[in-house]
């Protein structure tokens, strides 16, 4: 075997290095438990990885784990689940982590709780054209109290977000 192919390592192996060097959700910073790999939109999943055969040196190997997204479990899936109608989830959350005090686990709620409404609005085929005809709306719904509060706070984060974000346009 000559030197430089000695050098060489499958890919798959750089990834699983790479894996495990990180500690921290590169999207929302929560320490990870399990940890998902994600390139171009696409989750890098175990049977991908094991077709990662390709034998490389160290640098490109490097290179190739510099465009992978490190991302938690939550991140993960509000990247690839399909997008909502009603609600911009996604700069919604990254309003909530950047601009407000509201902690992680508030964080995902607000934003399940939204995803849950959306879904239930769609599948009802409603149209609603403001936040406050939503809260009117969902108020008839047949829901629990607690599920009821739990869709008005979320909303109340949301207009809150959509206000801050309305402002920020006008500056
Ligand atoms: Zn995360």
């Amino acid at each position: 075997m000559s030197n430089s192919s000695k050098n060489k390592r499958q890919l798959k192996h750089y990834i699983a290095d790479f894996k495990r060097e990180q500690t921290y959700c590169s999207q929302c910073q929560t320490l990870l438990t399990r940890i998902f790999l994600m390139r171009h939109d696409q989750v890098l999943n175990k049977s991908h990885l094991y077709t990662l055969k390709e034998r490389v040196d160290e640098q490109t190997g490097m290179i190739f784990c510099a465009t992978l997204r490190v991302l938690c479990r939550f991140c993960t899936e509000m990247e690839t689940l399909p997008p909502t109608y009603y609600f911009d989830l996604r700069p919604f959350r990254q309003y909530l982590l950047s601009q407000s005090n509201a902690n992680l686990v508030s964080i995902r709620e607000y934003v399940v709780r939204l995803r849950r409404l959306d879904e239930q609005l769609s599948s009802a085929h409603t149209k609603q054209d403001s936040i406050q005809s939503l809260r009117e709306y969902i108020d008839k719904l047949p829901l629990s109290m607690t599920t009821l509060r739990g869709y008005h706070v979320a909303l109340n984060r949301y207009e809150e977000y959509l206000l801050t974000v309305s402002h920020n346009k006008k500056i």
